[in-house]
């Protein structure tokens, strides 16, 4: 195992347990560094600190997982950690109108990079560090020996594959063992909330989901009815179906991306056969494959009681923040310009490099140049299967906020 002693003043944050060291911070390494292994990480004067995974090809050189002396950094020590996870949340499980929920939270649960999302009966694994592309193979057969899931598929993050310089990969795992797949595999159908959902196995534009908006989708469904809704970066349509069967007079879905679109409007149908929407539900929907930005700015004054903005993540680092407040302002301005007057807005942000309050200082300074008044109706975070870990603040990425707009 490395030793790795950080610079004196540059311990602060990672003895309050953030787990990201970069390598500005580190002195020295010992033995010399030749491939990524388990380190345990001391102060200049030499007091223990975490047990970590050293990796120079990463772009955060060591990930702290455990701050335990006791423990004893392994693959069983991994394998613990998934099982913790899970156990976490059992509750989950059991829950009658929702098979589709996050399993492991990355850092937040003490395990860099790996997102695992149950889908039904199969397992989606998001590898977005080494660590997880490294671990793969532990952190699926534990998942299996504890879940028995028909298929672990795992994808590798695009965001972060070059960032970490990983390349792009799909890797499947069957009881436990890789298997080599072709992605011939039926959709998965899911429910969240009682509605149902599909997503196609591999990458693309209809293979994902958002479990981290399930509860604020449901909280939104109690805002539709009789209103003109506008969903904007609407993807597969969880808002959209939500409004629906809240009672929306109509939902105009705005994305980028033609094919989840399309897969938007599937799901409607779906969703009326399943009898959980009404018959005409299909009618009342339009979908708008464009930028989100323009359209927004060339839409009718007045003509929506409702926005949905859930835009991608804007700000992808700290340093990118500043433009990022610019674009999530500017987006927040016009939709409080173009809705009508006491209009209800589901705002969100996503980026992990945005805090609440910078959020709602956004918020603040839209609302003065659209000329309007703003009241917070209800303050949204991402549900409980995505912890907030306090000691790492970035994991408090998603927020959100009900508003009512008064002109
Ligand atoms: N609200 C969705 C998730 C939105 S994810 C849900 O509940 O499932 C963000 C979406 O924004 C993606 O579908 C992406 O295709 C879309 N997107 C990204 N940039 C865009 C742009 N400039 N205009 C429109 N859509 C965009």
């Amino acid at each position: 195992m490395y030793k790795v002693i950080i610079k004196e003043g540059k311990d602060r944050t990672i003895r309050r347990h953030h787990p990201w060291v970069f390598s500005g911070a580190i002195d020295r390494i010992e033995p010399k560094y030749t491939e990524a292994g388990w380190a345990e990480t001391y102060s200049s004067t030499g007091l223990f600190i975490a047990y970590g995974w050293y990796d120079e090809k990463s772009h955060i050189i060591l990930r702290l997982i455990s701050w335990k002396k006791k423990d004893n950094p392994s693959d069983e020590l991994v394998k613990k950690l998934v099982r913790e996870a899970v156990e976490r949340r059992r509750a989950f499980f059991s829950l009658p109108d929702t098979t589709a929920f996050r399993l492991i939270h990355g850092d937040a649960d003490y395990l860099p990079g790996v997102a695992a999302d149950v889908y039904g009966k199969e397992i989606r694994v998001i590898v977005s560090s080494r660590f997880a592309e490294h671990f793969l193979p532990v952190i699926a057969s534990e998942l299996d020996r504890l879940l028995h899931p028909s298929v672990i598929e795992a994808v590798t993050d695009k965001q972060f594959a070059g960032l970490e310089g990983m390349s792009e990969r799909i890797r499947h795992f069957r009881k436990g063992e890789e298997t080599k797949e072709d992605e011939s595999r039926d959709n998965v159908r899911f429910i969240e909330n009682g509605i149902w959902y599909e997503a196609a196995p591999g990458k693309g534009q209809k293979s994902g989901f958002y479990c981290d908006q399930r509860d604020n989708r449901a909280i939104i469904e109690g805002y539709a009815k009789g209103r003109t809704v506008l969903d904007l970066f609407s993807y597969t349509g969880g808002f959209t179906l939500h409004a629906l069967r809240g009672g929306a007079l109509s939902v105009d879905a705005v994305d980028s991306s033609e094919s989840a679109l399309r897969h938007l409007l599937y799901q409607v149908h779906l969703n009326e056969d399943k009898e959980v929407l009404p018959e005409n539900s299909r009618e009342k929907v339009n979908i708008y494959p464009s930028d989100a930005f323009q359209w927004l700015r060339d839409s009718q004054d007045g003509k929506y009681e409702m926005m949905i903005l859930d835009p991608p993540k804007l700000a992808k680092t700290k340093s990118s923040l500043e433009n990022a407040m610019k674009a999530y302002k500017d987006l927040n301005r016009v939709a409080m310009m173009k809705i009508k007057n006491g209009g209800i807005i589901a705002t969100f942000s996503c980026s992990g490099a945005m805090s609440r309050d910078d959020f709602r200082l956004m918020l603040g300074w839209a609302a003065s140049d659209a000329n309007a008044e703003i009241q917070i109706l209800r303050t949204l975070s991402a549900g409980e299967d995505h912890p907030v870990r306090i000691s790492f603040p970035e994991s408090e990425y998603l927020k959100g906020f009900v508003i009512r707009v008064i002109k």
